[in-house]
């Protein structure tokens, strides 16, 4: 592992194998925790937030945040942003388009038991190889060019 800048001039570091793979475990997050953190006038807490975001969320926002309450259910608050768009915004990965005709995608279930997931993928699997004989033209004799002539 290099070390680019160091006050006592090393340049290199060398671990052994287990210590180098637990310093480098420690480096995983845990699932579903947010690894964007905000600061300055972004910062959840911070009172200039709400003039600063698209959202207009914040603790500074708290007159705008009641009229938002009177336009807008608690439903439509909570999901402001789908995990679709928020994939599409994090990632550029676009769930929302069809890539063959390019027209609109709804997300109709989100499966996320692994035991449903492996019987739907290994039913796609089954469906999606059918033997290539099913492919060919019917079986039939040769042309017997001795009848005609
Ligand atoms: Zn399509």
């Amino acid at each position: 592992m290099r070390v680019w800048w160091h006050r006592d001039g090393t340049t290199h570091v060398i671990f052994e194998p287990l210590d180098f793979i637990a310093r480098l475990a420690a480096l995983v997050p845990k699932p579903r925790v947010n690894l964007t953190r905000f600061h300055g006038v972004f910062a959840p807490n911070s009172k200039h937030r709400a003039l600063v975001t698209p959202a207009k969320r914040g603790k500074g926002n708290k007159s705008q945040v009641h009229n938002e309450t009177e336009e807008r259910t608690p439903v439509e608050r909570h999901a402001a942003m789908t995990w679709a768009q928020r994939l599409k915004r994090v990632f550029n990965i676009d769930i929302e388009t069809c890539g063959e005709c390019g027209g609109a995608v709804k997300v109709i279930a989100c499966i996320e038991d692994p035991v449903v997931i492996k019987k739907i993928l290994a039913h796609l699997k089954k469906k999606a190889s059918p033997a290539p004989t099913n492919l060919l033209p019917s079986v039939r004799a040769p042309p017997q060019a001795e009848l005609f002539g």
